[in-house]
């Protein structure tokens, strides 16, 4: 072990269902990819080339509750299906992506949507919007042995019980495949990068005192109470 100069700070890490915990490495997050979703933000749902933007590890939460983000008065939800990475590398074949899969997830790729549009208008990184503390909360993961690979089937989320977000994982304009060759092109993935897969039609505001309630079709649900 090096001899740090202050402590280090603790690994990020995610519960699984099994028990034990998944190590983060990195967090990266797709853009647009449903094309509701696309045209609700005002923009042409074509299969233009993916985008990405990147969460810091440590702010995947898996405490059930959300904290209202200081600077903001339009925090949104946006319901996600996360990949988990058991190993990686550059140029990953289409064939071979999916055997990079540790497990899945449900996330919230929480948004304070107010400042995205600022930064957006002005050209600036989306960071400040997207990559505050406790901004994507997460459900336990669960293992692939257990899950398959999920291609289809509902991908909802739920405020106070009433429906906001409805999918399905097939609207899913690149696939979980396609992500992992796309991003291993620019990017070296390795074991523990995890990968939130963008967020169907529907996303909203929250306030203090709401219940999220997020579930993908064959994985552990996602409740998490905003104070
Ligand atoms: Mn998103």
């Amino acid at each position: 072990m090096p001899e740090f100069v202050i402590p280090a700070p603790p690994q990020a890490c995610l519960p699984v269902t099994t028990g034990r915990q998944f190590p983060v490495r990195r967090v990266y997050c797709i853009g647009r990819n449903y094309a509701a979703h696309a045209i609700e933000m005002g923009h042409d749902p074509d299969r233009e080339p993916p985008f990405f933007f990147q969460k810091n590890p440590d702010s995947l939460t898996a405490t059930g509750r959300f904290a209202y983000p200081p600077q903001t008065a339009d925090v949104h939800h946006e319901i996600e299906m996360l990949v988990a990475l058991q190993s990686g590398g550059r140029d990953i074949a289409p064939e071979d992506a999916l055997s990079h899969v540790w497990g899945y997830g449900v996330a919230l790729d929480m948004t304070r949507r107010d400042l995205q549009g600022e930064a957006k208008k002005l050209g600036r990184p989306w960071e400040i919007g997207k990559s505050f503390e406790g901004s994507a909360p997460i459900s336990p993961l669960m293992p692939v042995t257990q899950t398959g690979h999920p291609q289809k089937g509902e991908i909802t989320l739920h405020v106070n019980g009433a429906p906001r977000q409805s999918g399905d994982l097939a609207q899913m304009i690149w696939k979980t495949p396609e992500i992992i060759c796309y991003l291993s092109r620019y990017f070296e993935l390795a074991a523990g990068d995890v990968i939130l897969t963008g967020t169907p039609a529907g996303v909203g505001p929250v306030q203090r005192g709401d219940v999220m309630e997020g579930r993908v079709a064959g994985l552990a649900p996602l409740r998490v109470e905003v104070i």
